[in-house]
């Protein structure tokens, strides 16, 4: 039995994120009490039912009283009205986390509300499924994925940021430091624009109506049915990472916008050449991605083809 890395962790907020995180503690022994905390009491009712937590409470001060590390688990744009409610109730020396999905707008929120006797130490775990809700988390979630932990400031309790990492390795995540701007930067390239890009592509082909839905959906091959599952990600979470990742999601769809001018135009002129180097380019970053052992070559139509 390992030993626990924290004696009592409060999630606030229960949905995928919030209810993988305590599959993933309870499977690894990592807390000796987990609670948990969100708005409406259906959440609540049913991370009740389903066992989602050691306790449930009513209130986001029950919830963190005497809780060693608080991690914050709503969308970004409720991580200042959270870190609000909860500050007055927060125990000396604790650590307040968060999941978000953008940093530099999370730490601008939370922080002026945190009391001085405690140590925010931000992270993101780049995992997710389009599913949300309490009963959407399962205990794998993490496994083999990354965890980026961004210290709010340089002053940062190295002691607290060696715990949060213990937390996230022992839920089966590889964990990787990095200042807030730098994060905002590679998630605007590796999820934001693309989520975007996404969600404008499902919107195109459901405005040609030249092509009946039947046939959009039957003949969906793995390109556009990826699209859809991407674009049926939760739209709150996502409203609010745009808002609050603005500068960097802009400056990398200006350069989007710009490359697919260029492709437009060799596709007009007849370029092939710059087509084939393009996608030959393009081909080599894939190839990178199955060496880095982020996804495997396995052929994958979207129907569950098996993983090697
Ligand atoms: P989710 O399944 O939709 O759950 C969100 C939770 O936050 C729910 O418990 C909800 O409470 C609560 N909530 C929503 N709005 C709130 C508000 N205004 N005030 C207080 N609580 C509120 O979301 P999730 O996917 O777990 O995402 C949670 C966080 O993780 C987000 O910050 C997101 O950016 C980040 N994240 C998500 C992914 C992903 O792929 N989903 C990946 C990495 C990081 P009720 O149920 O009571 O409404």
């Amino acid at each position: 039995m390992t030993k626990p890395v924290f004696d009592r962790v409060a999630l606030i907020g229960l949905g995928l994120i919030a209810s993988s995180m305590f599959w993933a503690i309870k499977r690894g022994g990592l807390a000796g009490e987990v609670t948990g905390y969100a708005r409406s009491q259906a959440t609540r009712d049913t991370a009740r039912e389903i066992g989602l937590c050691d306790r449930v409470c009513d209130t986001v001060a029950d919830a963190v009283e005497g809780a060693d590390l608080i991690v914050l688990c709503v969308p970004v744009g409720a991580m200042g009205s959270v870190a609000a409610e909860m500050a007055a109730s927060l125990k000396s020396g604790a650590i307040i986390s968060d999941v978000g999905s953008v940093k530099r707008a999370v730490i601008d929120a939370v922080q002026p509300h945190l009391p001085e006797d405690v140590h925010f130490v931000p992270a993101h775990p780049l995992a997710g499924t389009e599913h949300s809700g309490p009963e959407s988390g399962f205990a794998e979630l993490y496994d083999n994925r990354w965890c980026i932990i961004v210290p709010a400031d340089k002053d940062t309790s190295p002691e607290a940021v060696a715990e949060l990492r213990a937390l996230w390795e022992g839920m089966g995540a590889n964990v990787d430091q990095m200042d807030a701007d730098h994060h905002d930067l590679v998630l605007a390239v590796t999820s934001h624009a693309p989520h975007l890009i996404a969600y404008t592509m499902v919107g195109v082909a459901d405005d040609l109506r030249r092509v009946t839905d039947s046939e959009v959906i039957k003949y969906s091959a793995a390109g556009f049915r990826d699209f859809t599952r991407i674009a049926a990600s939760d739209p709150t979470m996502w409203r609010d990472v745009f808002l609050n990742n603005k500068d960097a999601t802009l400056e990398i769809l200006g350069r989007f916008t710009e490359e697919l001018f260029a492709l437009q135009r060799a596709i007009r002129t007849g370029d092939g050449d710059h087509l084939f180097d393009y996608f030959t380019h393009t081909r080599a970053i894939r190839r990178g991605i199955i060496e880095a052992g982020q996804d495997t070559e396995a052929p994958d139509f979207g129907r569950g083809a098996p993983k090697s």
